[in-house]
């Protein structure tokens, strides 16, 4: 047992293995207590996107602590969250008139399921199936697992979690059936699919065509389900566009945002719903207000960041920084192409990910091992079973995602 009491996440504590302690960081570079420049591949778990410590990001958290730093948001607003909100409104599908927040992506995810089944109540015919994507993922709380993939991760509350349908992912060859199967599942009626839009993250980084979710939302408008894009890891340019949905064209009912939201810096979340929704939790009847909310919904110091984030994206060259990202990310990746061990090599706009041999599943022990080569080599990424992805902030400078890819050629040699 170490000294510390700190019961980490994902962590297997009784493997023994060092948890280095971060002192710093910047741009794409954590720098250790031991002094170590690490660079950070996967923007801290998918969350980091212009960098860490935006100076913008880190001024606004600043100035608003001394301000406001809380406030109770039941009956109660202030200029943070409406600016975030005003500025959400400005750059998301226009069909998504209301802004919701929460904490955690987790949370935009509960929220959104809440919305949709509270949609269908008020109007008269109560809904409760929910139709989910295979190898989905969309938070650790019990109603986010209950949509996503079953395993390992969540055996021991199995029988606390509620039934969904499950449809196929889309591999390139079964596209028909995924898109067949939820054809069925809709005409039989259910409230809502919820759906990560082009990449399935903790799945695996899956990709799939944008046309192919362009078909999935047609045939959830066709039935009248509600289709909910969880776009908390593939929102604010990940996927190359602001949102994965723009790349197929369409507007969800209802979009969960998080990770980004703030740049990165400071846990926030949003989901947006389109007006019926709301509509249908409007009335002189307290009953049908929508009964959903935690102590730090909308803290005006997130809202602060979250605000600076969003000026970024106005008056920076943010896409730019985005389209030479994904530009680099293609061409380093390219340069593994050749390398027998490396299979399935993917890339959706600044994601690349390959796979490392024949699958072996999370719990192989291909990927601890090489997580520890990465770590030895000063780079944090931490791959999905003998899935290695690289997500890094979008300042990463040349040299240090030429470094990144240099560990990952020699672990394809060495681990
Ligand atoms: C990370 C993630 C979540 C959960 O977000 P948390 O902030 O970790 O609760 C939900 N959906 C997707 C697609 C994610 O990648």
């Amino acid at each position: 047992m170490s000294g510390s009491p700190i019961w980490h996440p994902f962590t297997q504590h009784g493997l023994g293995e060092p948890i280095p302690q971060v002192e710093r960081a910047e741009g794409a570079i954590l720098v250790t207590a031991d002094g170590r420049r690490v660079i950070d591949a996967i923007s801290s778990w998918w969350v980091t996107t212009h960098g860490h410590a935006h100076p913008r990001i880190a001024a606004a958290i600043a100035r608003q602590a001394e301000r406001l730093d809380q406030i109770i948001f039941a009956g109660w607003t202030h200029e943070p969250a409406e600016e975030v909100a005003a500025g959400l409104r400005a750059i998301m599908p226009g069909n998504l008139t209301r802004v919701f927040f929460s904490d955690s992506g987790s949370t935009s995810v509960e929220v959104a399921l809440k919305m949709a089944l509270g949609y269908w109540l008020h109007r008269g015919e109560p809904r409760h199936r929910i139709l989910v994507l295979e190898h989905g993922y969309h938070g650790d709380t019990i109603g986010a697992m209950s949509v996503g993939a079953r395993g390992a991760f969540n055996r021991a509350y199995e029988p606390l979690l509620f039934d969904v349908e499950t449809i196929p992912f889309p591999h390139d060859a079964a596209a028909r059936a995924t898109l067949d199967a939820l054809e069925r599942a809709c005409r039989q009626g259910a409230a809502a699919f919820i759906v990560e839009p082009l990449v399935l993250g903790a799945g695996g980084m899956l990709t799939y065509r944008p046309a192919v979710l362009r078909e999935m939302h047609a045939i959830c408008a066709r039935h009248g389900v509600l289709f909910i894009a969880d776009e908390v890891m593939t929102g604010w340019g990940r996927t190359g566009t602001l949102l994965a949905c723009e790349q197929a064209d369409i507007a969800p009912d209802i979009l969960c945002l998080s990770k980004g939201l703030t740049g990165g810096a400071i846990p926030l979340a949003v989901t947006m719903a389109s007006e019926p929704i709301f509509a249908a939790h409007y009335a002189p009847d307290r009953a049908r207000m929508f009964f959903h909310s935690s102590s730090y919904t909308a803290n005006p110091i997130a809202c602060a960041a979250a605000a600076a984030n969003l000026a970024i994206w106005r008056e920076e060259p943010v896409r730019e920084r985005i389209a030479d990202l994904c530009r680099r990310q293609g061409e380093a990746l390219a340069a593994l192409a050749d390398h027998p061990r490396a299979t399935a090599l993917r890339q959706v706009g600044t994601i690349a990910a390959l796979d490392v041999g024949a699958a072996e599943g999370y719990l192989s022990d291909l990927a601890p091992r090489l997580l520890r080569f990465f770590a030895e080599n000063d780079v944090l990424l931490r791959p999905l079973g003998n899935t290695v992805y690289v997500m890094p902030p979008y300042c990463i400078g040349d040299d240090e995602l030429q470094r990144v890819y240099r560990v990952i050629a020699r672990a394809l040699d060495e681990v």
